[in-house]
């Protein structure tokens, strides 16, 4: 499998993101963040295996040298990205790359194109602002309350730029859940892998702070099941994400 990119790119952007904030950034965070790249890529390399169990929480926070509080809201945000299944009174399960070959195929086309994340862009313009049109018209009372969550950590994460991109990547993953359309969240998670390839150059053009409103208004707009408004400020949101790519990679 093709994810020897993931170790390359992940190491850097977490230590600069350290080094950068250092009086802004909860230590609990770091762990917590820097434990979710460790176990994404033990999931994306295959050392954890797909249906597979993962280890006791006492083994792995002791393999992993975090606290089992850090590790469960590690496995919380893991679960929230689609990579494992959290059940009751059961072992954590590691889930099935099910996007594994479009991922595959459209991974090769990423790095031999130098406007990747234009395209990408264009990609999730099609589909999110169907999908935001849809979870404004389809969300119950229980994803309206994941997707405020979200926005909230969304607030909460605004100096760190790396902990922000997971909870962007997971309000958008929410969205998708809310319009009670599985395919939608199928499509969403190939594209967010082919993200996650892109991350480093992603992250240095995602600027928290002009975003956080923009997810701000698709909340709100999804929050009083107003499909237009909602379509609308996924449309900016993801527009204002294309032309900062464009500036960058032209
Ligand atoms: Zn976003």
């Amino acid at each position: 499998m093709p994810h020897n990119f993931s170790l390359q790119r992940t190491a850097p952007s977490t230590s600069d993101s350290l080094a950068d904030n250092p009086h802004q950034v909860a230590p609990a965070k770091n762990r917590t963040h820097a434990t979710v790249e460790i176990l994404a890529e033990m999931i994306l390399s295959g050392a954890l295996p797909a249906d597979s169990s993962l280890p006791s929480e006492r083994e792995l926070s002791l393999r992993l040298g975090v606290s089992r509080n850090v590790l469960r809201e590690a496995t919380k945000i893991l679960q929230s990205r689609g990579l494992l299944s959290i059940r009751h009174g059961a072992r954590t399960t590691v889930n099935s790359l099910r996007n594994e070959p479009v991922q595959q195929a459209v991974s090769g086309a990423l790095y031999g194109s130098d406007n990747a994340l234009v395209q990408l862009t264009e990609v999730r313009l099609t589909l999110e602002v169907s999908i935001a049109e849809l979870a404004a018209q389809r969300a119950t009372a229980k994803d309206i309350a994941t997707l405020r969550e979200f926005v909230q950590n969304l607030q909460a994460g605004i100096s760190d730029a790396t902990r922000y991109a997971e909870w962007d990547v997971a309000f958008h993953r929410a969205l998708a859940e809310a319009t009670h359309n599985s395919i939608f969240v199928l499509l969403l998670d190939s594209v967010a892998a082919m993200l996650r390839q892109s991350r480093d150059l992603a992250l240095m053009h995602t600027e928290p702070r002009t975003s956080l409103p923009d997810h701000e208004r698709i909340f709100e707009a999804v929050e009083n099941h107003d499909a237009a408004r909602a379509a609308n400020a996924m449309r900016s949101h993801l527009e204002r994400q294309k032309a900062a790519f464009r500036t960058y990679e032209k």
